[in-house]
């Protein structure tokens, strides 16, 4: 990762997760406080990005272009790289620019991110030649970051996650969203590990979307793994009030932050995993802390709470 002007926080910092449940199944539960790998850029979206931005960089062309939602990490991630990069960056939002602006777009365009809504309806199909003609007509030629920033470069990236050390770990664990980051865990964990996705979206598809991933990507899963589906407490962004009181009570009980969208319905899932056994005796779990904290400012607002 050293051409990325951006640079890691080395070496990762892990923490040690306890709690009497823990302690009382025989397992020992170790974070890896991927949120703290660079203050801007958090978690799996710094490995997402990385080959991204070196190709952007590379093919000569001045900006990159990439779509989500108003509170997307992605978006936040894509903005304050880029920038860091030297290179403009055009946001598409899907839906209205709400205004004054929530802190993840104020972020965004405070590091220079040119904010760029679009209807729902057009945004259903961002993907389609057309729609991409128009924005190449608005904006001139631009690099190309897919919405949640999936893509074959996302997933080289994310095979650098894991360390020689993660790799003596039993499970490791890890929430999804696209399953990009995922199947780059897949392919670099090892045979004699189980990977453990924690999807945060309602539904099985994810469980072929991953593997159409794989196969799209070339990625060999190297280990055995498993999708939860059963932790998405109403789906995408979506949460309830006992995932709440449990990010809270985290916060407090380990000094662990975790955001309600991925980690802390990962995190839940976890805990309720290991209060039915699923884990042997003895293992060593390893949870990847995928970042994603910048987007607790815009639920604090909405709800009018504190996490
Ligand atoms: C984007 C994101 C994910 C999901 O990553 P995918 O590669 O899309 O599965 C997980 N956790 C956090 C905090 C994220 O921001």
């Amino acid at each position: 990762m050293d051409k990325f002007i951006l640079t890691a926080l080395k070496p990762a910092i892990y923490q040690p997760l306890h709690d009497p449940l823990i302690s009382e199944k025989g397992l020992e539960v170790i974070v890896k406080r991927l949120d703290l790998l660079h203050p801007d850029v958090q978690g799996n979206k710094f490995y997402k990005l990385h080959y991204n931005l070196e190709a952007a960089k590379k093919s000569g062309l001045s900006q990159v272009l990439t779509f989500g939602g108003a509170y997307s990490n992605h978006i936040h991630a894509t903005a304050l790289a880029a920038s860091a990069n030297g290179l403009k960056a055009i946001g598409v939002i899907r839906g209205e620019l709400v205004t004054p602006l929530n802190p993840t777009l104020e972020d965004a365009r405070n590091q220079g991110m040119e904010l760029y809504p679009m209807s729902r309806e057009e945004y259903r199909q961002k993907d389609s030649a057309t729609i991409l003609k128009s924005l190449k007509d608005k904006f001139g030629e631009f690099y190309l970051i897919p919405e949640g920033g999936t893509n074959a470069l996302a997933i080289k990236g994310t095979q650098e996650i894991l360390e020689d050390k993660d790799l003596t770990m039993d499970f490791v664990t890890c929430p999804i969203g696209t399953g990009g980051t995922f199947a780059g865990l897949l392919a670099s964990a090892r045979f004699k590990q189980k990977l453990i996705g924690f999807s945060s979206l309602k539904g099985d598809f994810i469980i072929s979307e991953v593997d159409q991933l794989l196969r799209k990507y070339g990625t060999q899963p190297n280990c055995a793994y498993e999708i939860q589906t059963a932790y998405h407490f109403g789906g995408y962004a979506k949460q309830k009030p006992t995932l709440i009181s449990f990010i809270q009570e985290i916060k407090t009980k380990a000094n662990l932050p975790l955001e309600p969208v991925y980690t802390g319905k990962m995190v839940f899932g976890l805990f309720d995993l290991i209060q039915k056994d699923y884990f042997p005796r003895g293992s060593k779990i390893l949870v990847l802390h995928t970042g994603g904290l910048q987007g607790i400012r815009g639920y604090e607002q909405r709800l009018g709470i504190k996490f």
